[in-house]
């Protein structure tokens, strides 16, 4: 992680703030900005955990600070050492270290087992802006809490950050949602980030998800998640990336669209190609239709790219999609408030009836896509090659990037969404 100090500002300045606040100390609000405040906490951080308070926050201060970036903090088992008291003293609570450590016997502890201690806190923050540093902690810290969920890579994107999948349940009816084709509208990427993380809790405690019982979804389904198909541009959106050659060559292609601001309407790849207008799925007539539009080259949105699939982000998708084999899919966008479920004349079994549950769930509308972003899309193309039912969700109202502040709202809209989509397919549990 990058070196912050005083003056520093952006997304891993909201991240330390974070982290701060959550270890019991005030870095002032949490705004990005790294000022007055934020120095004194840190050097009483620093101070605290026996580190130089040089205010400087490097390697190693970043390295004392993963427990509250992560959530967890990991300990090796002395002689006398007892689940409770353990828990005690990190805040956390006897289940969920029994949760993390599964087959552990607090009856006979063996001295020098390594545990993960879970910290009193959720994984997942709802009130910062996103990177994929965060992105990369929260995929760490859910795994190590719930060792249920199973977590892996399906590709790279072009500067190399992991596409992570993250998925739950053991059931055959498999689903998957994915988040963040488009750089701003990164606020999709919390969103199945908290849903992942809320589902794991309700599992856990034989509770509920939207009036579900969790265990039962997790019997019958599993829900495969792909938080943040195009990290790069997550990162070149909120301002983890704001220098070096990417960020150079990005702003350079943007000001050849310059109606679009920059970086804030940033939809687009790295490589300036759009995510979603990247499948094999009339994507010449995409093509055409963007072209006319004066989308001709590489910039901040709606460039179709050279050919499908040159983009690593939408073939990670692709080639996952086809491995799990999916009985429905889950696209999620901002914003309108919008399901779109139609390729064509195609009408997969029951995707009509599914989508006006999904509405009701969410008032969100059931429509038909309009016929100028009609092509090349994902949902497009598995609606073609799958025939099954494939939805683009467009949440929330506003400008892109939609502010996090509006998360609660759109979470609230959602989380119906969300948990239908995974029992509601053709031959799914509760049809
Ligand atoms: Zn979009």
């Amino acid at each position: 992680m990058k070196i912050l100090r005083f003056g520093s500002r952006g997304p891993l300045v909201e991240l330390l703030q974070l982290a701060l606040t959550r270890a019991g100390y005030n870095p002032g609000p949490i705004d990005g900005v790294f000022g007055g405040r934020t120095l004194a906490a840190v050097q009483n951080f620093q101070r605290d955990m026996g580190l130089v308070p040089d205010g400087i926050v490097g390697p190693l201060t970043h390295r004392t600070l993963m427990p509250w970036y992560t959530g967890y903090v990991t300990h090796t088992i002395r002689r006398g050492d007892t689940l409770y008291h353990l828990a005690l003293q990190y805040g956390s609570t006897v289940r969920a270290i029994e949760t993390a450590n599964p087959g552990i016997d607090p009856l006979s502890l063996s001295v020098g087992r390594i545990v993960v201690i879970p910290l009193g806190f959720d994984v997942v923050p709802t009130n910062i802006n996103y990177s994929s540093t965060l992105i990369g902690y929260i995929v760490r810290g859910l795994s190590a809490r719930y060792p249920f969920l199973n977590v892996g890579e399906m590709g790279r994107s072009v500067m190399g950050r992991p596409l992570y999948y993250i998925s739950t349940g053991s059931g055959s009816n498999r689903v998957f949602y994915n988040a963040s084709h488009h750089a701003n509208e990164w606020i999709t990427t919390p969103l199945l980030l908290k849903f992942l993380e809320d589902f794991a809790k309700a599992y856990v405690s034989g509770g509920n998800i939207y009036n579900i019982p969790a265990q039962d979804i997790f019997n019958a389904s599993t829900i495969y998640i792909a938080p943040a198909v195009n990290p790069d541009g997550i990162d070149l959106v909120t301002g983890e990336l704001d220098s070096g050659t990417y960020f150079e060559s990005a702003r350079a292609l943007s000001r050849n669209y310059p109606d679009i601001p920059f970086p804030s309407g940033w939809k687009a790849n790295i490589r300036g190609v759009d995510t979603n207008l990247q499948y094999p799925a009339g994507w010449e007539q995409a093509r055409q239709i963007k072209f006319a539009e004066g989308f001709t080259r590489p910039g901040p949105r709606d460039y179709v790219g050279s050919g499908p699939l040159v983009a690593p982000e939408s073939l990670a998708i692709y080639d996952f999609t086809l491995e799990i084999d999916p009985a429905l899919i889950l696209a999620y966008h901002t914003q309108g408030g919008v399901i779109y479920w139609k390729f064509l004349d195609y009408n997969p079994a029951g995707s009509e009836e599914i989508g006006r549950r999904l509405s009701e769930a969410s008032g969100y509308a059931l429509e038909e896509t309009p016929y100028g972003s009609g092509f090349a899309g994902y949902k497009d193309w598995f609606i073609q090659d799958f025939n099954r039912p494939g939805y683009t969700i467009e949440a929330g109202r506003g400008v892109n990037p939609l502010p996090i502040s509006q998360f609660d709202s759109i979470y609230n809209e959602n989380i119906g969404i969300l948990t239908l989509a995974a029992i509601l397919t053709p031959g799914g549990p509760l049809v």
